[in-house]
């Protein structure tokens, strides 16, 4: 039987060329580059609630880094090293080398070393603390849309949500359409070079992991202004946009959660190098609304279709303690 300490070596130590100490003593040692800011953050997988206990566990290795690597894209951060914190209910070695496998290939494509973490008997649970690096003065924060900024978003959105209403027997679709988009639900790709880009160029930013009303809200709120939304311009796959104007499936659209993609919001006259790019990239972004002044304190989205009718939007994401 393999102790705690095989474990590690065997899966969880690779080299980590960006810090001075990696994993097997009491702490790593890294060191922040001169002129840059640290950016952390942690996020919390657990099974049941954030994904089934049966994922295939390559896909949720690349999964739980790519979560956290999506909130470095969300500051205008470059990721660089990750800490893992694992509770497994046993020990099985399959699991753990496909695991380790996909949070490599995860943290090998996105520039990321691991350097420590913790591991201990429990129901299965998955957490990443990564740390990043931007500029001095040029994170992207929430707090600073203003009146008049369009709103943005990478991607496509409701995808992710709309592979999970297929799991759950709620929607139902061919296999072969099936499997592209359920490829949005277990490994999204966090955009973490759009949000380096976007340095300089937008305003405000937030990934969107609950739901874009619920994550453009949190915009809205903290830099006290509202927003239009346009229906018809939220980037989407063709099966949600063949049936956009369905009640359920705009829901997905607007408050599906699990979709990292971004939403910023940026100046008009930025408007032609955020295309440029979308261009460089690969990756379309697509211009959703605006920023207008709040009134009466009601720092909300209006979603308009068409016809200039205003949608009714009743849940605008997943709240894990509504
Ligand atoms: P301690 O008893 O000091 O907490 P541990 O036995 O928990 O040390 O960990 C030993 C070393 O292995 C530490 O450097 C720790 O950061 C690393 N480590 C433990 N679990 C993981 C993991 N899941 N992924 C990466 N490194 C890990
Ligand atoms: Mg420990």
């Amino acid at each position: 039987m393999a102790s705690e300490f095989d474990l590690i070596q065997r899966y969880f130590t690779r080299n980590t060329p960006q810090a001075l100490l990696g994993v097997g003593d009491d702490a790593a040692l890294i060191k922040p580059s001169a002129g840059m800011e640290l950016a952390i953050s942690t996020d919390i997988l657990v099974a049941g609630t954030h994904f089934f206990a049966d994922t295939d566990a390559y896909k949720l290795g690349w999964k739980t880094l790519a979560v956290n690597l999506s909130d470095m894209a969300a500051m205008g951060s470059k990721p660089r090293w990750a800490t893992l914190g694992l509770a497994l209910p046993e020990i099985n070695e399959e699991w753990l080398a496909k695991f380790s496998e996909g949070f490599f290939a995860c943290a090998e494509t996105f520039g990321v070393d691991l350097i420590g973490g913790d591991t201990t008997r429990g129901p299965l649970t998955l957490s990443v603390q990564i740390m990043g690096e931007v500029p001095a003065g040029k994170a992207i924060r929430r707090d600073n849309a203003k009146i008049g900024d369009e709103i943005w978003v990478s991607g496509e959105l409701g995808t992710a949500a709309l592979a999970l209403a297929v799991l759950q027997n709620k929607i139902a679709l061919s296999e072969s359409e099936m499997s592209i988009y359920r490829l949005a639900l277990e490994q999204p790709e966090p955009k973490v070079h759009l949000g380096i880009a976007l340095r300089d160029i937008a305003n405000s930013m937030i990934d969107i992991s609950d739901g874009l009303l619920a994550d453009l809200g949190h915009i809205l709120k903290r830099s006290k202004v509202a927003a239009h939304i346009h229906l018809e311009q939220l980037p989407t796959c063709n099966y949600v946009s063949h049936h956009l104007h369905e009640k359920p499936i705009h829901k997905l659209v607007l408050a599906g959660g699990d979709d990292y993609e971004l939403c910023f919001t940026a100046p008009k006259s930025q408007h032609a190098k955020i295309l440029e790019i979308s261009q460089e990239l690969t990756l379309p972004i697509s211009c959703i609304g605006n920023i207008i002044a709040a009134t009466d304190g009601d720092f909300s989205s209006t979603v308009y279709n068409q016809q200039h009718q205003i949608i009714d939007i009743k849940e605008t994401g997943f709240d894990h303690f509504a």
